[in-house]
């Protein structure tokens, strides 16, 4: 059975793993609080992200598929940066969506989200449906008397769309589109263009409009909306004191590019990484965490030679999908996209996507969770020279119309020598990156299964699990007495503390019938339960069941904490 983004935000909810912001307030609309659960899952994730690009990198082996060895590094830099930085990166002029809102409910929408929220709505779907077809469709059989019918039934036009130009005025509405069939008979009527007729009154005045997702009225034109939160530094609000909190981290690694070269002694190639907070006012936040206001990235920038940048693309592109494979997203819900030509950014030479078959998404649509960018010298120069823009010979620094440069540069000397070579050169940036709330939603997504398995009577009951990686899993081990006397409530805490104390996250539970506990742990993505019964009183020996495949096997106390490691090994 394919699962509803309904079902995962409810158990999310409901055992603690997110929750809107400020949910007593009525919540705050892009803002969400990892909870109890959430919060281990969330920092399982990050701990995954820096441990395979930091703690567990090896700089004197060359890894597989890697044109050579490399070092890397990680920095922590501040959420407020100097605004000059925003100037130079692009992000201050550029750094902005078309947006558009509705002239009756005021709503604002990304231009670019508009069809896909179209196509989602209830309303669109209810007046697709009245001529027997599906939002998809290429062609729709178009009725008149139909089209009447479904504006004027107080449950379905009246009540879905009350601001559609169709509903509020179904005659004038109709008489455009029929005029215009009647000049061409070949006209298109697939459901997009026929939603705009729908919109329309007085096509000879406005044009054919573009209907809102919520309730059916015409949207603006598309404006251009900057994303960055502004903020102010000092107890002045004056234009010198403005600043931005970060849209992204990546700046964090390029203004520190020349201190980490100086105080690490590192040689190119090598990497810096960093996992922090960004924000930005995006327009339509949705899907749960996976457009939000705040979010918090996982990026790296790889610096190398401008010969070998090409080789560390295609490496580094390789080795983040299969990152996110190895963490539990195989087979056909993943993907890795190649951008066309025409979407790469000015500077890029190469970008793929790494995507993932998300639950809110129509069947076959996949949402981005990293972009793995070849960014050219793009950032260096910018920081040295001034904000660059593409010339006729490449990137050229963009300057006024009395031929000053738009935004100057730090002045700084950015370059590389390498004193083996003894060359001098503007190293080259590989760039992936990864959202940390997107990843754990995957994750998330990806690990909330049903199935049926006999309790302990033998009756088949639902069972929701979590099939989280056990590296992942909030929890590793929940340990059990079977019941709450003879001395098994003492042994198992005994065992409780002893797995706590190895560093590994565990839960006791004696409530409630043994069945109802495994299940609450499978419901959180437990891979193992340990209980301790009375063959552990007599002979030392607790049970070890698994999560997925309910195996159980008994062993010796003395080995449970051996076997939970080896297993969070493999
Ligand atoms: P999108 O096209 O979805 O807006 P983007 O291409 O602008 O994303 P990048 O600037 O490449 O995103 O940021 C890198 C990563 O940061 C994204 O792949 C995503 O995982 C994460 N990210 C970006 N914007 C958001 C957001 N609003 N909420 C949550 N995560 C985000």
């Amino acid at each position: 059975m394919p699962k509803s983004m309904d079902q995962i935000v409810s158990l999310c909810k409901r055992r603690g793993f997110l929750f809107q912001s400020s949910e007593i307030y009525g919540g705050l609309n892009g803002f969400w609080d990892y909870g109890p659960l959430g919060v281990e899952l969330k920092r399982n994730v990050r701990n995954a992200w820096w441990n395979d690009m930091i703690t567990h990198h090896d700089e004197f082996t060359v890894p597989a598929g890697a044109p050579r060895e490399f070092q890397m590094t990680g920095i922590e830099s501040s959420i407020i940066m100097h605004p000059q930085v925003w100037k130079r990166s692009g992000h201050y002029d550029l750094f902005a969506d078309m947006m558009q809102s509705c002239r009756h409910c005021k709503k604002l929408f990304r231009a670019d989200h508009v069809w896909s929220m179209l196509s989602a709505s209830p309303w669109v779907r209810s007046f697709a449906e009245c001529f027997g077809a599906g939002v998809s469709a290429d062609r729709i059989n178009f009725s008149s008397p139909e089209a009447i019918n479904w504006s004027r039934d107080r449950k379905r036009g009246q009540k879905l769309a009350p601001a559609l130009a169709l509903v509020r005025n179904p005659e004038i509405t109709l008489s455009g589109l029929a005029e215009d069939l009647q000049n061409n008979p070949e006209l298109d009527l697939s459901l997009p263009q026929l939603l705009r007729y729908m919109a329309t009154e007085q096509k000879n005045i406005t044009g054919l409009q573009v209907p809102c997702p919520e309730c059916g009225g015409d949207l603006t034109e598309p404006r251009r909306f900057n994303l960055m939160f502004e903020t102010y530094t000092g107890a002045i609000q004056s234009d010198e004191n403005r600043a931005f909190l970060r849209p992204e981290t990546a700046q964090g690694m390029f203004v520190n590019f020349k201190n980490v070269v100086d105080s690490m002694s590192v040689r190119i190639p090598f990497g810096i990484a960093q996992i922090g907070k960004s924000f930005r006012n995006e327009i339509t936040p949705r899907n749960f965490t996976f457009r939000s206001r705040e979010f918090e990235q996982m990026e790296m920038e790889f610096f190398c030679h401008p010969s070998e940048s090409r080789q560390w693309y295609q490496y580094w592109r390789d080795r983040r999908f299969a990152w996110y494979q190895k963490l539990g997203i195989p087979g056909g819900n993943l993907i890795l996209r190649d951008h066309a030509p025409e979407e790469l950014s000015h500077y890029s030479v190469g970008t793929a996507d790494v995507e993932y078959a998300f639950p809110f998404l129509e069947a076959g649509e996949y949402g981005e969770l990293e972009g793995i960018a070849h960014r050219g010298d793009f950032d260096l120069r910018s920081h040295m020279e001034g904000k660059l823009c593409k010339g006729p010979n490449g990137l050229e620094l963009e300057k006024n119309a009395d031929g000053s440069p738009k935004y100057k540069g730090s002045g700084k000397d950015l370059s590389y020598f390498d004193d083996q070579s003894r060359e001098r050169f503007i190293p080259h940036v590989i760039e992936p990156a990864a959202g940390a709330d997107r990843a754990t939603l995957a994750f998330l997504c990806e690990a909330y299964n049903e199935d049926k398995q006999p309790d302990e009577k033998g009756e088949l009951q639902e069972r929701v699990y979590l099939k989280f990686h056990p590296k992942l899993a909030p929890v590793k081990v929940a340990v059990f007495p079977l019941i709450k006397k003879e001395g098994m409530p003492e042994k198992a805490l005994e065992i409780y503390r002893e797995i706590k104390a190895a560093g590994i996250a565990a839960v006791f539970a004696q409530q409630a019938a043994i069945g109802k506990r495994y299940r609450r742990q499978d419901e959180i993505g437990t891979p193992w339960c340990i209980t301790v019964d009375g063959d552990t009183m007599t002979g030392d020996t607790v049970t070890l069941r698994d999560r997925d495949s309910l195996e159980q096997i008994r062993l010796p106390v003395s080995k449970v904490i051996d076997e939970i490691a080896r297993r969070l090994r493999t």
